[in-house]
């Protein structure tokens, strides 16, 4: 992303997060058929780290404006009887129940069905990742925030969303 932000970046930072994300995604691990049953569980106010926030806008910029303000502008509530119970991921198109940003998607969707505390609903994913809980400790200490706070932080704007 050509912005001041990412110069102002900790060295290493985005090498670290590199190696997490080919650690969370070795090959062979997939066996998603894209069934989507886990599309309710797609939930707002994910912590990113700066290198996901800025292949996340870079993603965004390249599809069409219209597209990205017609799935983050849609109803995220999630309802159960008539209580609203948790708000959707704002990237959750709601008609199809897939990801506007699939190939940008942040770490913990990454890693959706290969860990014991995100399993597939069908189980059809297998618990592929032993080491999951020292991963996830170790992107902890990367610097992260939720996307929103991304945006405030660096002065960046995103068709659908407003400013802070
Ligand atoms: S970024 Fe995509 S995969 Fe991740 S929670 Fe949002 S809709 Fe789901």
């Amino acid at each position: 992303m050509s912005c001041a932000a990412a110069n102002t970046r900790p060295p290493g930072e985005a090498e670290a997060y590199a190696g997490l994300e080919a650690r969370a995604c070795p090959p062979g691990l997939e066996s998603c058929d894209g069934c989507t049953r886990c599309a309710t569980r797609c939930v707002d106010h994910i912590d990113l780290s700066y290198p996901e926030f800025a292949r996340l806008v870079a993603h965004l910029r390249s599809l069409p404006e219209a597209a990205v303000r017609e799935v983050v502008g849609q109803d995220k509530r999630l309802f159960w009887e008539e209580i609203q119970v948790s708000e959707l991921c704002p990237f959750l198109d709601r008609r199809t129940d897939l990801c506007l940003i699939y190939p940008a998607r942040p770490l913990i969707c990454r890693l959706f069905g290969h860990v014991a505390w995100l399993p597939c609903p069908r189980g059809m994913v297998p618990e592929g990742l032993p080491e999951a809980p020292a991963l996830m400790r170790e992107y902890a200490a990367l610097e992260r925030h939720p996307l929103r706070e991304w945006l405030a932080r660096t002065g960046l704007r995103l068709p659908g969303f407003s400013p802070a």
